[in-house]
């Protein structure tokens, strides 16, 4: 059970998403098919963020350097 855990948070793409009436940028690791989550701050509507850069990669270690 453990490691199928793991499996599944690993394959899980985390995506921004901003709440509509507070701003509030919150970043939420769920299926693309999934339901979008409520505000936690004013129980408001998210709204996803999509990124056209991989935010959670930069740094060094990763593809890139030769
Ligand atoms: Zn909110």
């Amino acid at each position: 059970m453990v490691g199928a855990l793991i499996v599944y948070k690993l394959a899980m793409p985390s995506y921004d998403y901003k709440c509509e009436f507070c701003q509030t940028q919150v970043e939420l690791a769920l299926p693309v098919d999934h339901e979008v989550p409520e505000c936690a701050g004013c129980m408001g509507k998210l709204k996803r963020l999509w990124s056209a850069v991989p935010i959670h990669f930069k740094g060094d270690g990763w593809a890139g350097k030769s």
